[in-house]
């Protein structure tokens, strides 16, 4: 094994990016940096694969990817061993990532059919001589862009939709995980050795860029929303459509009448998962006064029990992105310099590449721990009046991933006003291995779904075909009309339409 200098930092050298871990710096292994050529190339290909595999048909699809879904079933535990070596992730939240990853490529898979299959809709009387068909047509080709925190299960929450749908997929993986990114790639090619349908293409920031000035027929990116603004202004100059799948902050509330053991252990596992690097993972919590110092307690309870450090086993890995721990270091003494509390954790937590567990309390919710994307095990939790008082504090960011209740009597009217894409009720992120359940944001979180019926129509064009089935006994769309059936018509609306 190779050491570099700064452990975790993708180095390009003589046209390769060598990937890292950041614990040890130990060398997780090297890919070809992708020109922009290199790039439109890859699109090429992925154009000439897709008329092969849309011939293949929903059942010779579905033949390839289960049997894909089994290579990833079967080596789950060697793909969870380079997911922590490359990125330091723990291997059993590794595994737990990729059994979320291969239930979506299943669920993707058995149910694409009936979700975008051809069907006859219901003609209503207005153009009752013409029956309606409805089917949703593949893109053609899909430019995935990924993120390196969950570096399986992100990036195939797209493409397993992607491909499922009958796309082809060129995939730019992260440049902290592209190691991760390339083994599926690579375990893809070997059940379908035939053609390129799914590629990755490596590099920085450029090669992303690349990618969606490429001619890809719309473009799947999952990563910060910083990230989002600049993919969405690229996809403009060409029309391209996007689905962005961006940051967040997300919220818990914990009512008066939660279970707190399990409210604490959530909120901890909710908040720590990762080491806090989860786009849906919990970074803000409100509790309501009569329940407060008790939650409190528990959660700092269990969160110091938890064991960090470089082994497999330990409940929190390194920090993958070196550049995130100033971010972490920043939000911890800015909520401290103004007034904050650290009941577990604080400034001493922040051990490079480590973060151990940090409480906060007494924030103000205009310091940046409140308010933007920490990406570290740290939780800040608010007392507040009651429930009412929490969802206007939730709601306040333009952030709207996620979110989290606690409680019993009234947690399905708060899940249903907490502004964001998703909640789940007396557990968190739980709703991201629900394959039945679309997944993404709203305001800075991004738009569009992955995952679910609506993940599989993502990556399809819906196609409205009518056709005629006999004549026409009031003809409306021909020149050829009377006046006489211009009056029938007139008189048809009034009395369809004409009352409430
Ligand atoms: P980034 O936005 O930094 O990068 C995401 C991807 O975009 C990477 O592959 C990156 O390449 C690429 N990229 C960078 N610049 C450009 C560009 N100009 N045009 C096109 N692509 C570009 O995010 P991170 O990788 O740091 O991921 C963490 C973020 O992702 C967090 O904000 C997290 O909340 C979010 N996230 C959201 C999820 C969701 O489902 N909503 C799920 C997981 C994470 P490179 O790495 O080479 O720079």
């Amino acid at each position: 094994m190779t050491t570099v200098h700064v452990p975790g930092v993708p180095v390009i050298a003589d046209g390769e990016l060598i990937s890292t871990n950041p614990a040890t710096g130990d060398e997780a292994g090297r890919l070809p940096v992708a020109s922009a050529d290199d790039v439109a190339r890859a699109v090429e290909r992925a154009r000439t694969a897709s008329a092969w595999w849309i011939g293949l048909g929903d059942a010779g699809r579905r033949e390839r990817l289960l049997r894909f879904r089994a290579v990833l079933a079967n080596r789950i535990t060697e793909l969870a061993e380079v997911v922590n070596a490359e990125g330091g992730k723990p291997v059993a939240e590794a595994v737990v990532e990729i059994v979320s990853a291969i239930e979506h490529l299943d669920w993707a898979t058995r149910n694409a059919r009936r979700v975008l299959g051809p069907r006859q809709l219901r003609s209503r009387l207005i153009l009752a001589e013409f029956a309606a068909h409805l089917e949703y047509q593949p893109y053609g080709v899909i430019g995935v862009i990924g993120p390196w925190n969950y570096p399986v299960l992100t990036p195939l929450g797209s493409i397993g939709y992607a491909l499922a749908a009958g796309n082809t997929v060129v995939f730019k993986p992260s440049e902290y995980t592209p190691v991760a990114g390339q083994w599926y790639v690579d375990a893809f090619a070997e059940v379908v050795p035939e053609h390129p349908v799914l590629q990755a293409v490596h590099g920085l920031g450029d090669v992303g860029a690349a990618l969606c000035r490429a001619g890809v027929d719309k473009v799947a990116f999952t990563g910060s929303t910083a990230t989002a603004r600049k993919v969405m202004a690229a996809c403009a100059e060409t029309l391209t459509p996007v689905l962005l799948e961006s940051g967040g902050k997300d919220a818990m509330i914990v009512d008066t009448d939660a279970d707190l053991d399990a409210a604490a252990e959530a909120a901890v596992w909710g908040g720590m998962t990762n080491a806090g690097q989860t786009c849906i993972g919990i970074e803000r919590i409100y509790a309501v006064a009569p329940v407060y110092d008790a939650f409190v307690a528990k959660v700092v309870e269990r969160a110091g029990r938890l064991t960090v450090g470089a082994a497999g086993d330990a409940d929190l890995g390194p920090i993958t992105m070196p550049a995130q721990i100033d971010i972490i270091r920043r939000h911890i003494d800015d909520a401290l310099a103004r007034g904050g509390r650290a009941v577990l954790g604080g400034p001493d937590a922040v051990q490079p590449p480590y973060v151990r567990p940090t409480i906060l309390v007494d924030v103000p919710e205009d310091s940046a721990a409140v308010r933007e994307e920490t990406f570290g095990p740290t939780l800040t939790i608010k007392k507040v009046r009651d429930a009412n008082e929490a969802l206007t504090l939730a709601n306040a960011l333009p952030y709207g991933l996620g979110g989290s209740v606690f409680g019993q009597r009234r947690a399905i009217p708060i899940a249903r006003r907490l502004r964001s894409g998703m909640a789940a009720i007396n557990s968190t992120i739980t709703f991201v291995g629900m394959s039945t359940l679309p997944f993404g944001g709203v305001g800075d979180s991004g738009f569009g779904r992955i995952h679910g019926d609506d993940g599989l129509r993502e990556f399809a064009r819906s196609k409205a075909i009518t056709r005629r089935r006999g004549p026409s006994v009031l003809p409306a769309m021909t020149f050829d009309r009377t006046p006489a059936q211009i009056a029938r018509i007139v008189k048809l609306v009034k009395t369809l339409y004409g009352r409430s």
